[in-house]
């Protein structure tokens, strides 16, 4: 395949492995857990997914502040009070942050208040963008395009390593096709295909991909029985009125369940839900 010099992987035990924060890391044995709401809503929506979420195994948390909405009409994030939230909720809980950059003038204050940066599949080939996360300095998950080849998502990942940034996560959320009764097409065969060809961590979207609640927790499980290194599932504490992809947005038991059911998959593969570490960690305020 292509010309990914960065990206490929070189030999058979080839595997980056990213340190998140002192207790979280992704490539390794155990996998990664990402969850939160699709939209940071207020600062009391993300204190009450971050105090529930204290008790499992999720190591990040990810909101939205800046939304790539598909009507200009719906609403389009908290922006920059959404940033003050995710630091606010990383100084009281301890847990590291995932927020997605749509644009270059983003990335300072993300940088500043978030731990992570997520590249959507709106961006995936803004190579401008591509390029200015290069020099972000902090781990980046790039998601798959709505309708990219494994090898045009590889290429992107390449931009942001050749301006760089080795610390990239790749992120399967499913691709279009022409059923819409699940929203995308979970693409376990590019999971399987890019843990081979590449030496970077591999997580799996099952929301976004299947747009439906009650399919996300089998399409969890599955991505982690095809190898890969973590999830990034969305939760909510009033699913039902999220401001954005309600329809896919798991409770915030339901969550925890998820992330429990994951271990004997995990086991059967050789990995390792992580055990849950925040409940042990003190709030500071
Ligand atoms: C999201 O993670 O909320 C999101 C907008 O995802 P995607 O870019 O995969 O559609
Ligand atoms: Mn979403």
């Amino acid at each position: 395949m292509l010309t990914a010099k960065l990206a490929a992987k070189t030999h058979p035990q080839h595997q980056t492995i990213l340190n998140i924060s002192k207790t979280a890391s992704i490539g390794g044995e155990e996998l990664l857990i990402i969850g939160g709401p699709c939209t940071v809503e207020s600062l009391n929506q993300m204190e009450q997914v971050a105090n529930h979420l204290a008790h499992t195994s999720v190591q990040v948390l990810r909101g939205g502040v800046y939304k790539p909405r598909t009507s200009p009409y719906a609403f389009q994030g908290l922006g920059d009070a959404g940033l003050n939230i995710l630091s606010t909720i990383n100084r009281h809980h301890n847990i590291p942050t995932v927020t997605e950059v749509m644009t270059i003038s983003q990335i300072e204050g993300i940088v500043e208040h978030a731990d992570m940066l997520q590249i959507g599949s709106r961006n995936m080939q803004n190579f401008d963008l591509l390029k200015a996360v290069g020099s972000a300095g902090k781990p980046v998950i790039l998601k798959r395009g709505l309708a990219a080849t494994i090898e045009e998502f590889v290429m992107a990942a390449e931009y942001i390593l050749a301006h760089g940034n080795s610390e990239v996560i790749l992120c399967e959320r499913g691709i279009r096709s022409f059923d819409n009764y699940t929203r995308n097409v979970l693409d376990l065969g590019a999971v399987v295909a890019l843990k081979q060809i590449t030496h970077l961590p591999v997580i799996v979207d099952p929301s976004h991909a299947a747009g439906k609640r009650e399919l996300v927790a089998a399409l969890a499980k599955a991505g982690v029985a095809a190898g890969a290194d973590g999830i990034m599932v969305e939760c909510h504490p009033e699913p039902e009125k999220s401001v954005s992809d309600a329809r896919q947005a798991l409770s915030l038991e339901d969550m925890a369940a998820l992330v429990e059911s994951l271990r004997p998959i995990a086991a059967a593969v050789g990995r390792r839900v992580p055990v849950a570490k925040m409940g042990q960690q003190l709030a500071v305020a």
